[in-house]
């Protein structure tokens, strides 16, 4: 039999399937990345920061080569109810020098130069087709035979495929690796880019040059239930809604309405005023998180980034990039290990260990109930209502009355919003300990 064409075939371009082909390459395997889009990032679509310390292991000097927008040195917390809001703003000079904590990127830049630096390796990038199945050998030692490309009747040689094809994951689905649960925790991301100058920019957010403001934002998009945000590129805004997909078809309302409510929110509406849309971009996004990583490896083929639900949406984090990325260096690993005779078995139950010891099996096992907690009634309903309330009592002066005292605010807040106090406390407590 001749010797298939490639060791590993890497199914997506995204920041795993890049991460993956790098690490491969690097480790000698001969390596095709396969990219359904015209070029890497033009079919990706997130919300716009990247904490990108994992790319430490495999670019060190990625902190002077990545085709950045702004480095992130204001990290705010928004609670809207009703025309009021409460925030929590952390802002940090240090964020703006090296090592850097977030970064805005625009994904079609990012992307490309990602996928670039797997070119570096010697990897051939394929753009422009889509893997549309895996071929399977009969013989239980060596089992993948290739992978069956959309614009080609011939299957694409290799010893091993990891599929780093996002979200939607259909391959992984039609090979019965993905989990059956995950269509039940996936959430739908809709987002404007809007175009604004610099300058105002800086001037609006209170940022120099090269400094950005990330916002995740909690409450305003009643009746559906999930979060929005705003984060700022040098001279435009990315500005979204992250809505869950049950509460869409439980309210028939369209995910577009809740980014409209956002956008027309009084502390919202002045910091994108004036600017003018210039992409409007829907994805969804794998929620499930540890639950819903499915069977990461069977047969030779595995599975990294979001096809394995690695993103961590857990209200105040939404992490997806770096779990990606650090998800595709460990399949890179171990697929070349695999494709140099380690058995079936072993490989599959290494891979499932070394994502169990990484950042990404740790803080999704770890955080593995925020997700659902955060969609529920108490953070959705609740939370914005007692404390835009009680804020809003605790700040208005009421003379000639007597102030109310903290105590008195928060219970008046909590009866306003017509809730017990007993469960609520509950909703608090389960809240504070799935974040623990
Ligand atoms: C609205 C929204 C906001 C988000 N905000 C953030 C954020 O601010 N920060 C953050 O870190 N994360 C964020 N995320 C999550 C982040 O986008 C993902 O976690 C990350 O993109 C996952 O990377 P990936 O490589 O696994 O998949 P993807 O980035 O989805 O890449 C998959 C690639 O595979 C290609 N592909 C798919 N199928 C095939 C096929 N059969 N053949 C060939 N190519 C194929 C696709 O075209 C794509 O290029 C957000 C997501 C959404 C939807």
């Amino acid at each position: 039999m001749t010797s298939p064409m490639y060791d590993v075939v890497v199914v997506g371009a995204g920041p795993a399937g890049s991460a993956a082909a790098i690490t491969a390459a690097r480790a000698g395997a001969r390596v095709a990345l396969i990219e359904r889009g015209i070029y890497p990032g033009a079919k990706s679509v997130y919300g716009g920061v990247m904490y990108l310390k994992v790319l430490d292991r495999i670019l060190p000097k990625w902190r002077e080569e990545i085709p950045f927008e702004r480095w992130i040195t204001k990290r705010q917390t928004m609670v809207l109810n009703g025309s009021t809001s409460v925030t929590l703003i952390y802002h940090d000079e240090n964020w703006g020098q090296d090592p850097y904590n977030g970064v805005t990127c625009l994904r079609s830049n990012f992307d490309s130069w990602l996928a670039s630096k797997a070119q570096m390796e010697g990897v051939d990038l394929i753009t422009a087709t889509t893997v549309v199945d895996v071929k399977f050998q009969k013989e239980p030692s060596a089992p993948v035979l290739g992978v069956i490309l959309s614009n080609s009747d011939h299957a694409v040689g290799c010893k091993s495929v990891i599929l780093a094809e996002g979200a939607l994951s259909l391959l992984a689905d039609r090979l019965g690796l993905s989990s059956p649960n995950k269509s039940q925790h996936l959430t739908l991301g809709v987002k404007e880019v809007l175009k604004l100058d610099a300058a105002t920019i800086n001037e609006r957010f209170g940022v120099t040059y090269d400094q950005g403001v990330d916002i995740e934002i909690l409450g305003g998009l009643s009746p559906l239930v999930g979060g929005a945000f705003l984060y700022t590129n040098r001279d435009t805004i990315s500005v979204g809604a992250i809505v869950s997909l049950e509460s869409l078809k439980r309210h028939q309302v369209r995910a577009e309405h809740a980014l409209e409510q956002i956008k027309l929110h009084p502390s919202i509406k002045p910091l994108i005023k004036f600017s003018t849309q210039v992409e409007y971009l829907a994805h969804l996004i794998p929620e499930g998180g540890w639950q819903d990583r499915g069977t990461l490896m069977d047969q030779g083929v595995y599975v990294a980034g979001d096809a394995a639900s690695s993103t961590l949406a857990a209200g105040m984090w939404l992490e997806g990039v770096n779990y990606a990325i650090e998800m595709g260096i460990t399949a890179g690993e171990h697929a070349v290990r695999y494709a140099k005779g380690d058995s079936v078995g072993d490989a599959s139950r290494l891979y499932q260990d070394a994502v169990k010891r990484s950042f990404v099996g740790k803080n999704l096992k770890k955080l593995r109930y925020a997700p659902e907690v955060m969609l529920s009634e108490p953070i959705q309903r609740t939370l914005p209502i007692v404390l835009n309330k009680s804020i809003g009592s605790l700040f208005t002066v009421t003379d000639p009355l007597p102030k109310p005292g903290v105590t008195k605010a928060i219970f008046s807040a909590i009866k306003e919003a017509h809730v017990a106090v007993v469960p609520t406390v509950k909703a608090l407590l389960k809240t504070i300990w799935s974040f623990k």
